[in-house]
């Protein structure tokens, strides 16, 4: 059937993209994969606008994004000068003077029906037990700065429990995927929207008119153009929810610096004063950033503190970003779905907003209005969308609420706010027997809650009474295996520099 056609029976087959920072391009990449050549895609972008110039750290789930595009994984990580990540080290959080690394994947080998760190709690109640960190492939490889991607061939070995994501160039990320998508089809159009066209029936759009006069008609729009909402919030006044009472950090000062210090395979975040600063290494310099409360800290301080805790001089003019902490009222209006900045943003903290535009053009992809609109599958479509920010949201407010810094106003206030009642529900499960429960779909799983429950120094009063099924020689005995296949599995793992010279090195 050609587009006219379908067209004629209602279907939708004109999609318009408007913006081409990650949301934009990934986006327009995995519609080229999945629709029918009946689909015309279009992508308007202002290259005078640009992009919003972070985004440079993800999460397992890429990997997925990346397969279902068939990307080779060499090949993508040498475009986009890119490394591996194995997790998040997190300094001074919990106290000032400690870290802990929330890694990726599993901690230990489960035991019976118990997850493994409910013996590893019994053990360190009886003072019996080693720290977390050499119970998980992960944790250890990144403390040993070591890196190799699972090894699929032994099942039975923890090398094949190595979950990794990646750290890369935002803006080269881009143009590897805008280079995709064109070669698929896509057409990128430059330009400045300059007004929107919306049917007087039902505030439909129908079309982007821009600067140059020239107007992009379309049946759905998929609004990408950062945190502005162009579409979803500036035309249709879709309405936001503000968060900042419970993640006050509005601001964010980045900068990039040469490498100075080891090529780790993770991301660093340092908590300060006022907030945290990252630290994102990728083969050809460094990515720094220091996320903030504006009403702790001005943008001038902020600044500073930044350049005095780099590693290498700065390559780039030190950059502010402000943002809003929340998330759209609807995701999907009317003939509009919003994604990326434009969809809500909740700082990156556990580099999550990435994986939110990917999890959207999933959605979107599972709902899409082949058909025509169908109003039930926009409200669960908004529905799922809301569960998985909600459920998000509340992690990052556990890295900064359950905390024991004191040492000025902006922790004080962290510490001692309210928090939404499904963490706090979360929290006091935790801390009586240590039992934390995944609710349904959520992102993180229960290894990325106690590591980071525990690392910001939460401790159960107990444990699993069910872990008493076994001897403490028994556990001792078991727990010393894993620990001692663990430590022996990280010895003959590369650097994760010689690995990225060996496989993946950018010219
Ligand atoms: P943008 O990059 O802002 O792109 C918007 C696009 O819309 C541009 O192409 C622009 O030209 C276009 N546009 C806007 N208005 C118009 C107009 N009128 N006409 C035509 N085109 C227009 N995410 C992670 O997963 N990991 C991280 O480590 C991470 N770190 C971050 C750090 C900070 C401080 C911030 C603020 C965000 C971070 N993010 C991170 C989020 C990440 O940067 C974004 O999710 C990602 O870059 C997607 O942005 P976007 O494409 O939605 O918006």
């Amino acid at each position: 059937m050609n587009a006219a056609a379908a067209e004629a029976l209602g279907r939708v087959t004109e999609v318009v993209i408007v913006g081409g920072g990650t949301a934009g391009w990934m986006t327009a990449a995995a519609l080229a994969k999945v629709l029918t050549p009946a689909h015309t895609i279009r992508l308007v972008e202002s290259d005078e606008i640009g992009t919003v110039g972070v985004g440079e750290a993800t999460i397992p789930m890429i990997k997925l994004f990346n397969q279902a595009l068939d990307l080779d994984e060499n090949d993508f990580i040498r475009e986009t000068k890119g490394s591996f990540k194995l997790g998040i080290e997190f300094v001074n959080w919990g106290r000032l003077g400690e870290s802990y690394i929330h890694g990726f994947g599993k901690i230990g080998q489960d035991l019976g029906l118990l997850p493994f760190y409910q013996y590893w709690l019994k053990m360190l109640q009886a003072g019996k037990a080693g720290p977390l960190d050499d119970y998980s492939i992960n944790t250890l490889a990144c403390r040993h700065d070591r890196f190799m991607p699972a090894r699929t061939d032994r099942p039975n070995s923890p090398l094949a429990d190595i979950a990794y994501a990646y750290h890369f160039d935002a803006g080269l990320y881009a143009r590897y995927l805008r280079r995709y998508a064109e070669a698929r089809g896509v057409r990128r159009i430059e330009g400045k929207v300059a007004s929107v066209e919306q049917r007087a029936e039902d505030g439909f759009i129908d079309a982007v008119v821009l600067e140059s006069g020239e107007r992009v008609a379309g049946q759905l729009f998929v609004d990408c153009s950062g945190f502005r909402g162009l579409l979803i919030e500036q035309t249709l006044k879709t309405g936001y929810i503000d968060w900042t009472h419970w993640l006050p950090c509005d601001r964010a000062v980045a900068v990039q610096c040469e490498s100075k210090a080891s090529l780790t395979p993770y991301t660093r975040s340092t908590a300060r004063e006022a907030g945290w600063q990252w630290r994102i290494p990728l083969q050809h310099r460094v990515g720094n950033g220091y996320v903030f409360s504006s009403a702790h800290i001005s943008e001038d301080e902020a600044t500073a503190t930044l350049l005095r805790n780099l590693e290498g001089q700065a390559i780039v003019d030190p950059r502010p970003l402000r943002f809003v902490t929340g998330k759209r009222k609807k995701f999907w209006n009317r003939n509009v779905v919003a994604i990326g900045l434009a969809s809500g943003f909740m700082e990156p903290l556990e580099s999550t907003s990435i994986h939110l535009i990917q999890s959207a053009i999933a959605r979107l992809t599972a709902f899409f209005p082949h058909a025509g609109f169908d109003q039930a599958d926009i409200d669960e479509f908004n529905a799922h969308s809301d569960v998985e920010f909600d459920r998000i949201r509340d992690f990052l407010i556990l890295h900064y609420h359950a905390t024991e810094r004191d040492d000025t106003p902006f922790w004080n206030h962290v510490r001692t706010m309210d928090v939404p009642e499904s963490l706090r529900r979360k929290m006091d499960l935790f801390l009586s027997n240590g039992r934390i429960f995944r609710d349904g779909s959520e992102l993180f799983a229960e290894p990325s809650w106690m590591q980071v429950m525990f690392g910001q120094r939460m401790r159960p009063r107990g444990y699993h009474p069910l872990v008493d099924v076994y001897t403490e020689e028994k556990i001792a005995e078991y727990m010393a295996n894993v620990r001692g296949v663990i430590g022996k599995c990280v010895q003959v793992m590369p650097t994760h520099a010689e690995y990225i010279a060996r496989t993946c090195a950018a010219p």
